[in-house]
C-alpha cells in the first residue's frame, strides 16, 4: 500500500462541507480523551470558521497538551556542520545552484568549538544538521560529526543526545548512524504532493519522492526507533499536508507498531537568492499555524511538536500552550555561525525569527509557567520507540519527566544562568515542586537534592 494515497485526501477534503457546532464539539470531546483522532475528525476541525470554535479547539488542545506535557518544553540547539549540497530545493540557500553562498563544511575540530560554545551556554541536546552533500569522505563525514561532537566535554557540561537532520540513507547507513549513538532521525517530506514535490526539487538525489517518504521505513528497519518527520509549511494546501502526515503515520504505525517521535512544523523563511522562500506559494497565516499546532496536538496527543527558531518569540510563546513540546533557542543556520556570534548572511540556509539567546530563552519560557527542561534520559535509558510509547500512553511518562526537567533545569540554573535567570528559574521551580503529585515530587526533590550537592546527570 503507497504511504500517501491523494485520492483518498482529495476525496475527503472535498466532502468536507462546514460541519455544525456540534459535530465540532463532539470531536473536540473524542479529543479530550487523550486517544487521538482519525482522519475523518481531523477533517472537521480544518473546517472550523466560527471564531468560537477556533476558541474552543485551542482550548482543547491547551488542556490535552497540559495533561500529556505539563509544563514542560524541552531546549536544543540545531548545530550546522556543512552547507554543502547537491540538490536544488527551490526555497533553500544551500541549493547547488545558489553561486552567491559561500560553501562550507567545518572540519571535525572546528565541529568540537561550535560545540564547545553551545556547550558553554548550557545546551545539551544537539540537532546535527548537514546539506546533500558531503566533504571527500563521503557520508562518513556525518558519522565522524557525531562523534565529535560527543567527545566534547567543557566545564561541567557535554551533549548528551545528538539528533541529526541529514538526508535519507540506506538502511545501511542507517545502520552506521544508529552505531554512532544518535537519538531522533529526523527528515521532513516538505511536502506530501507529489506535483508540487516535482516542482520544487529540480536536480540533485531529493527529486525522488519515494526515496524520501520510506526514509522513516529504512530508518526503522535499521533499528532507529525514535525518527522525527516534518512538512515544510507554505508550499502546499496545509490541509492536505496534515491529512497525509496522518496517513504517513499510519502505514509506520501499521508496520512498526508505533509512529513519529516528534513532528516539525517548519513554516516557509525567505532565503537568499529563492523567491519561492520569500513569496510561499500556499503562505500558511498566522491563524492557521496555530490551528495546524492545535489539531496535531489533538490528532497525535503523544507525538512531540517541535517548534524551531524560524518562528518570532510572539508566535512561539502561542504555540506553547496548544502544543509544543520541544524548542530550539539561540539558533544559527549557518556552519561555524555559533563561533561568529551571529549567522552570516552569505552561508546561512535561512533567516530567523528568534534571534535571543539561550539564557533570555529560558527566562522568558520560565517566567511564562515553563520548565525549560534539558532532559536526555529517555534514550540514555533505552526508553525510544514503541517502548517509549507504552509509557507514555498509560500516562506513566510523567513520573520521569517532570522530575528529571527540573534537576536538567537546576543544573543550567546553576552552572550557566545569569542571576536575573536563576532568580527567576528557582521562583518557577518551587511553583512546580509544589504542584506535583507526592510520588512525583518525592522522586524530583532527590534528583534536585543530588543537583545542589554538586552531582550532575542525574535522571530517573
Ligand atoms: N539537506 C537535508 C534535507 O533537505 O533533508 C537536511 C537538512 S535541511 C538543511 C533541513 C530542513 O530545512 C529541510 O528539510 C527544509 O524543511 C528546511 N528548509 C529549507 N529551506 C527553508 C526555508 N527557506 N525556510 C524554512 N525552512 C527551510
Ligand atoms: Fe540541500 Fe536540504 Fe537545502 Fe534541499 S533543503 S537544498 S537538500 S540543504
Amino acid at each position: 500500500m503507497a504511504v500517501v494515497d491523494e485520492a483518498a485526501i482529495e476525496t475527503a477534503l472535498a466532502a468536507a462541507a462546514k460541519r455544525d457546532a456540534a459535530a465540532v464539539r463532539e470531536v473536540l470531546a473524542k479529543a479530550r480523551e487523550l486517544k487521538g483522532l482519525g482522519p475523518n475528525d481531523v477533517v472537521v476541525l480544518m473546517g472550523i470558521s466560527d471564531p468560537e470554535l477556533v476558541g474552543e479547539l485551542f482550548d482543547t488542545a491547551r488542556k490535552v497538551k497540559d495533561a500529556i506535557y505539563g509544563p514542560r518544553l524541552v531546549l536544543f540547539a540545531p548545530l550546522y556542520v556543512s552547507n554543502l549540497c547537491g540538490n536544488e530545493c527551490l526555497y533553500c540557500a544551500f541549493r547547488a545552484r545558489n553561486k552567491e553562498l559561500k560553501r562550507r563544511a567545518l572540519t571535525q575540530e572546528e565541529i568540537a568549538q561550535e560545540v564547545r560554545l553551545l556547550v558553554d551556554q548550557g545546551h545539551k541536546r544537539i540537532l546535527l544538521v548537514a546539506g546533500e552533500s558531503y566533504p571527500q569522505e563521503g557520508f562518513s563525514y556525518v558519522l565522524k560529526a557525531v562523534h565529535s561532537v560527543y567527545s566534547v566535554k567543557s566545564g561541567r557540561g557535554e551533549i548528551r543526545r545528538v539528533n541529526a537532520n541529514v538526508a535519507p540513507l540506506s538502511v545501511e547507513e542507517f545502520r552506521e548512524l544508529k552505531a554512532t549513538g544518535i537519538g531522533t532521525y529526523q527528515c521532513f517530506q516538505e511536502t506530501y504532493h507529489r506535483e508540487t514535490y516535482k516542482r520544487m526539487h529540480v536536480g540533485g538525489k531529493k527529486r525522488d519522492y519515494d526515496w524520501r517518504v520510506m526514509a522513516m521505513h529504512r530508518a526503522m528497519e535499521a533499528g532507529i526507533d525514535d525518527v522525527g518527520i516534518g512538512v515544510l509549511f507554505g508550499l502546499a494546501d496545509w490541509r492536505f499536508e496534515i491529512l497525509a502526515m496522518l496517513q504517513h503515520i499510519a502505514h509506520l504505525d501499521g508496520q512498526f507498531g508505533v509512529g513519529p517521535h516528534t513532528i516539525s512544523v517548519p513554516r516557509l523563511e525567505p532565503a537568499a537568492g529563492s523567491d519561492i522562500a520569500s513569496h510561499p506559494p500556499h503562505a500558511v497565516s498566522d491563524i492557521d499555524f496555530r490551528r495546524i499546532v492545535a489539531i496535531l496536538r489533538l490528532a497525535v496527543p503523544y507525538t512531540g511538536i517541535i517548534m524551531s527558531t524560524r518562528e518570532t518569540a510572539n508566535i512561539r510563546r502561542e504555540t506553547f500552550a496548544l502544543g509544543v513540546s520541544q524548542i530550539s533557542a539561540g539558533s544559527r543556520t549557518s556552519p561555524g555561525g555559533y563561533g561568529k556570534g551571529e549567522d552570516l548572511k552569505d552561508n546561512a540556509q535561512f533567516s530567523l525569527g528568534d534571534h535571543r539567546g539561550l539564557d533570555e530563552v529560558v527566562r522568558d519560557v520560565a517566567s511564562l509557567g515553563y520548565i525549560p527542561s534539558f532532559c536526555t534520559a529517555c534514550y540514555r535509558l533505552g526508553r525510544t520507540g514503541k517502548d517509549f510509547m507504552d509509557l507514555a500512553k498509560p500516562g506513566e511518562i510523567k513520573n520521569h519527566c517532570d522530575p528529571n526537567a527540573l534537576s536538567t533545569f537546576l543544573e543550567y540554573l546553576l552552572d550557566y544562568a545569569s542571576p536575573e535567570t536563576r532568580t527567576v528559574g528557582e521562583q518557577a521551580m518551587e511553583k512546580r515542586l509544589a504542584a506535583m503529585d507526592p510520588r512525583c515530587r518525592r522522586a524530583a526533590e532527590n534528583l534536585v537534592q543530588q543537583v545542589r550537592a554538586g552531582k550532575r546527570d542525574v535522571y530517573c
